[in-house]
């Protein structure tokens, strides 16, 4: 079994606690490998040494040109090591080689974006209203950034929260799942190949109560951008407020896939499918509610279950499989507790709704769908994180804004229609990060993303982004000459 270590300051560090964790293959159900499991003291050599970085180091002495060729240098080393690293995510978190590879071969891009954005982050000098003044603004780096990530897609979050970090000249710790973390730790060596100054990009595993925990009480840490759970996320958020730490926060979901009855509906189909069994329901952005229009309700929910019912499960691994298992044994006991729930509360359930048999690892869920769901009940009101579709059809545009902004989530929604006013109108009216017409789960580089509502605060990926990752200063500087002015006024 492969033992990993800590990435600190450069090198690979054992443990201060002496303690690790399986980490464990959830298409086997055998752990692979084990990663240390940090403490606070792991937490602060990391933090002292990204400090040292930004600080004394020759990261700190860098021009923005140079971190910038940094970090096109690293975007090559990922390209080169796309497929390794993602089968270690595969063998981590169980999802489907063909969405792990698809994701690594993407990744370089947010490095290469903000590598180019890097020297191109210019202040104002501004037509100062003061005689004899002199005024520009400059953005300086936010301080060490504390980076939470979730067990879905492990190095896209690191890509999401890392680039515009170090781009923006600040030195990060990631702290990734428990569950996932060993990708990660393999990546922190292609940061040292780069040729990343010691200290700029560190690595602590563990568990999140104790290593995440200390990451966002550390005094010397000045950002937190987290992608989680929303409990986690409110957590954090109000731990983070003691030492006044900025925060991103990408959180969950409950996304409506809206179907109206002028769409292609084939096209409308598969997209419905891909909002909800794609990565097996546990995607942030999963069109977990489908609301269709009642005059094709029953035919098009037909076609969704057909559709559905094809889908291969197997070994991630295999390129025939669209149906991995669950990435985590509590996630499975939640997945499985919400179609219980949902039976109850008096949902009926046309496709799945048990555990897959014959499976190994035992964490496989048959992809699931339920009709007769009303928009009160918990499984159109929560999210599920899993391969569970609830169907509520509406007869009008404007029940449908109605139901799609019936939640507390505003992370994503999909549009399916053929009418282009429609179509504007439906992107006006959804609160919604991301609305995507005739398209499902596209997400690129260069395209803000993030929640409204409980889904979390600010936005990743686009220019707009790596604002998150600076702080902006103000210098006015006199040329007056002659007698001091007045000390007792403002000036
Ligand atoms: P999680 O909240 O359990 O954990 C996320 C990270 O936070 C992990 O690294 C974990 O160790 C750490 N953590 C947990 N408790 C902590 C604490 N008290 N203090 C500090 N850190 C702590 O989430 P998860 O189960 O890993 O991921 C699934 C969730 O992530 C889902 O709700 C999903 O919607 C959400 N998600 C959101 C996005 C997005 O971009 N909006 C993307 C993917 C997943």
């Amino acid at each position: 079994m492969k033992t990993y270590q800590h990435f600190i300051d450069g090198q690979y560090v054992d443990p201060l606690g002496g303690e690790w964790i399986d980490t464990v293959n959830p298409y086997t159900g055998q752990a692979w490998a084990r990663v240390p499991k940090g403490c606070a003291r792991d937490v602060d050599r990391a933090v002292q040494a990204a400090h040292r970085a930004m600080t004394t180091g020759p990261f700190a002495r860098m021009t923005p040109t140079q971190r910038g060729k940094l970090m096109l240098r690293l975007a090559d080393l990922v390209a080169a090591n796309a497929q390794r690293l993602a089968e270690v995510e595969v063998r981590d978190n169980g999802k489907l080689y063909s969405e792990m590879k698809g994701q690594l071969d993407y990744h370089p891009e947010w490095w290469r974006y903000y590598g180019g954005l890097a020297d191109k982050l210019e202040g104002s000098v501004m037509p100062i209203d003061k005689p004899d003044h002199f005024a520009f603004t400059t953005h300086e780096p936010v301080g060490v950034v504390g980076a939470l990530t979730a067990w879905n897609s492990p190095l896209l979050f690191v890509a999401w929260k890392c680039a515009p970090a170090i781009a923006a000249g600040c030195a990060v710790v990631v702290k990734p799942s428990e569950f996932a973390s060993a990708s990660t730790l393999e990546f922190a060596a292609l940061t040292r190949e780069a040729g990343f100054p010691d200290g700029v990009f560190n690595v602590v595993t563990g568990l999140g109560a104790a290593a995440g925990a200390a990451l966002v009480d550390h005094p010397d840490v000045a950002k937190i951008t987290f992608t989680g759970s929303d409990s986690t996320g409110r957590q954090i958020y109000a731990q983070a407020a003691r030492t006044m730490k900025r925060v991103t926060l990408e959180l969950g979901g409950k996304s409506p896939n809206i179907v109206f009855d002028d769409c292609d509906l084939g096209k409308a189909a598969a997209g419905v499918i891909s909002g909800i069994f794609a990565a097996t329901g546990q995607t942030c952005i999963a069109g977990s509610r489908l609301l269709v229009q009642n005059s094709i309700r029953e035919a098009f929910t037909q076609r969704v279950v057909e559709l559905g019912a094809s889908a291969r499960k197997g070994d991630p691994m295999s390129p025939d499989t669209n149906i991995g298992p669950v990435t985590t044994p509590p996630q499975y006991r939640k997945i499985l507790d919400y179609i219980d729930v949902a039976r109850r509360e008096g949902a009926r359930c046309v496709l799945g709704g048990a555990p897959a048999a014959g499976m190994p690892g035992g964490q496989f869920v048959e992809p699931t769908i339920f009709v007769d769901v009303t928009p009160q009940m918990r499984i159109a009101r929560e999210e599920v994180f899993g391969p569970v579709l609830s169907i509520i059809g509406f007869d009008d545009e404007e029940e449908a804004i109605r139901l799609a902004n019936d939640t507390i989530y505003g992370l994503a929604a999909g549009v399916w229609t053929e009418n282009m006013g429609r179509a504007v109108r439906m992107s006006r009216a959804l609160r919604a990060g991301t609305v995507w017409v005739n398209t499902y789960r596209a997400v690129s580089f260069m395209m803000p993303f993030g929640g409204m509502k409980q889904s979390g605060i600010g936005r990743e990926s686009g220019v707009e982004s790596i604002r998150a990752y600076l702080e902006t200063k103000s210098t006015l500087i006199s040329f007056a000459e002659g007698a001091p002015a007045n000390p007792f006024v403002l000036r």
